[in-house]
């Protein structure tokens, strides 16, 4: 009886280890075990004088980078105006309700490790000035007067703004999808703009008049600007909320609500594979989405979005209601462009005007004593602003304070550049599909783990559409999400979704008409 139990719970933990070990192994952590262990056996690794090391942002490349760092090993400040992260692949989501914003959202304290010699700390600020010479940064809190903050290294992780191509009345007359509050907003006018629609035409009685039907057409017209993977997915989340919540609970808004995504190239999803671009626009438009490619925005009024046929040049509009939002794309952080210009104003080595410009280790250049990196959307490395980039350029450098400094701001740092490795691109589509392009399994293996001098693995990548590629795009998403609770709540989102359907009416009475 022992014996067998005793078999049991060895073959248990022997199943565990190999798991656990299969995972580390896929994601290439091997190198924090080692590190652990060396750092039992040498004590004094974690009670060296400690570097100040400042971190400014709390996204993707900030998150990524404090979770490589030792933290018992410098004296780490994390600045941002954010005191969480979120989940940006599921915001999308949060404007209709598929997903609550309150379940992608994660503390930046979550962060900081609650044992050990570590005193990490987070300040809620914006940092408005950089100064390189004086190794100093000047924060802004609301409530109180500027403070400095001084660091010996700096990494510079505050992303980036929308960039509005300065057409004009965007910035007043749409709403951005770039934080957690804008998917609220959407969600919010969504649901009111329903109401309000739905009173305007109760109150016309049976035959409402040609302009009760004009202002309910423009209450009810959901406007996407901007064709990239954050302008699809919300277009496929639309298209659900119309088919899902619309129809069951306003039947007679439902036929009366139009759904406009608006794209100045020819394609929506340009850096995807053509069919895959030619499928996502076919799904989105069998699903009640009107989808308009070489449609260049020239101007937003508070009711209707302006545009010219980039064929042809003739103009058209599409009347809004206030669910119009822009996702054309992103543009350097004030403070970014401020120190670029300030440290190199001849523009000799800061030749971006999308960020900042590093080498290979994310030091920032024209930073004599390479003391400043720069990381993600607000550094301009060769890399396309994904969370993808920004996680393994985080990785990569927490990795690098870990193991190499302070060498590592040398002219030649004792460590291998950084090479990013694709790992695909995925985007919903709507309706329970989508597209996919993922690297090869043996391309990401050998990524994972390249032999010196090896063959390259196979190039190819593997494209998928429809249901297979959607179930790749929720375990993909499903598994990268941070913290066990929020996958939890994730799960339960989505689940609640199928079972009950989504939030159909909003707290707080409809805003001001626009
Ligand atoms: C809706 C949406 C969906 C997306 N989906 C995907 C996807 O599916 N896959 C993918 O790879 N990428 C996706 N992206 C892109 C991805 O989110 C970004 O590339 C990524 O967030 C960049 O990470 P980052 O750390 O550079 O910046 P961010 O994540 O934007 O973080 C910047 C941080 O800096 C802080 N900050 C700003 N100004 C200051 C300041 N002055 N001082 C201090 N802190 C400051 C901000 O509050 C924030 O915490 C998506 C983006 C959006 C908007």
């Amino acid at each position: 009886m022992f014996a067998r139990l005793r078999r049991a719970v060895l073959f248990t933990s022997a199943a565990a280890l190999s798991a656990k070990a299969v995972i580390i192994t896929a994601s290439g952590d091997w190198d924090d075990v080692f590190y652990a262990a060396k750092k039992r056996l040498q004590p004094s690794l974690s009670r060296a004088r400690k570097p100040r090391v400042v971190v400014l942002g709390s996204g993707w490349g900030a998150l990524s980078f404090i979770q490589k760092l030792d933290q018992d090993a410098v004296d780490l400040t994390v600045v941002s105006p954010r005191s969480f992260f979120f989940y940006t692949p599921l915001l999308a989501g949060t404007a209709t309700g598929t997903v609550s914003a309150a379940s992608i959202m994660e503390p930046v304290r979550w962060c900081f490790p609650r044992s050990g010699h570590s005193r990490a700390s987070f300040v809620q600020a914006e940092c408005t000035k950089i100064d390189p010479a004086a190794k100093s940064l000047t924060l802004q809190a609301p409530h109180l007067s500027p403070q400095t903050l001084d660091y010996d290294y700096l990494v510079v992780a505050v992303g980036a703004v929308p960039n509005t191509f300065n057409i004009s009345g965007v910035r007043e007359n749409t709403t951005f999808l770039k934080e957690v509050e804008d998917g609220m907003a959407i969600q919010r006018t969504l649901l009111h703009n329903l109401e309000r629609a739905s009173a305007l035409l109760a109150a016309a009685g049976p035959s409402p008049s040609a302009e009760v039907e004009a202002e309910a057409a423009r209450l009810l017209s959901w406007v996407v600007i901007g064709g990239g993977p954050t302008g699809v997915e919300l277009s496929a989340e639309l298209t659900d909320f119309l088919r899902q919540e619309v129809r069951r609970y306003f039947p007679q808004l439902a036929p009366r609500v139009t759904i406009t995504l608006l794209e100045a190239t020819d394609r929506v999803l340009g850096t995807f594979d053509r069919a895959l671009s030619a499928a996502a626009a076919a799904t989105l438009t069998s699903l009640g989405a009107r989808v308009l490619c070489g449609a260049a925005v020239t101007r937003v009024t508070p009711s209707a979005v302006e545009f010219r046929r980039t064929a042809g040049g003739e103009a058209g509009a599409v009347p809004h209601g206030g669910v119009c939002v822009w996702a054309g794309g992103v543009a350097r952080r004030p403070v970014v462009e401020a120190f670029a210009k300030a440290m190199d104003p001849a523009g000799a080595l800061q030749t971006s005007r999308h960020g900042l410009v590093v080498d290979p280790y994310f030091r920032v250049k024209g930073v004599a004593d390479g003391s400043v990196f720069a990381l993600g959307d607000c550094a301009v490395s060769g890399c396309a602003p994904t969370a993808q980039a920004a996680v393994q350029q985080g990785r990569y450098l927490g990795r690098a304070f870990r193991d190499a400094l302070p060498a590592l701001a040398q002219e030649a740092p004792p460590l291998a550049p950084f090479t990013f490795r694709s790992r695909g691109a995925l985007a919903y589509t709507g309706g329970g599909t989508g597209v996919a392009e993922l690297a090869s399994l043996k391309r990401a293996l050998w990524d994972a783990h390249p032999q010196k001098g090896g063959a390259r693995g196979g190039e190819g990548a593997t494209t998928l559409e429809g249901a297979p590629a959607f179930a790749v795009w929720r375990g993909l998403y499903f598994s990268s999400i941070l913290s066990t609770s929020n996958q939890f709540r994730v799960a339960f989102d989505w689940f609640r979704t199928i079972a009950f359907g989504r939030e159909i009416s909003a707290p707080g009475g409809p805003g001001p008409a626009r």
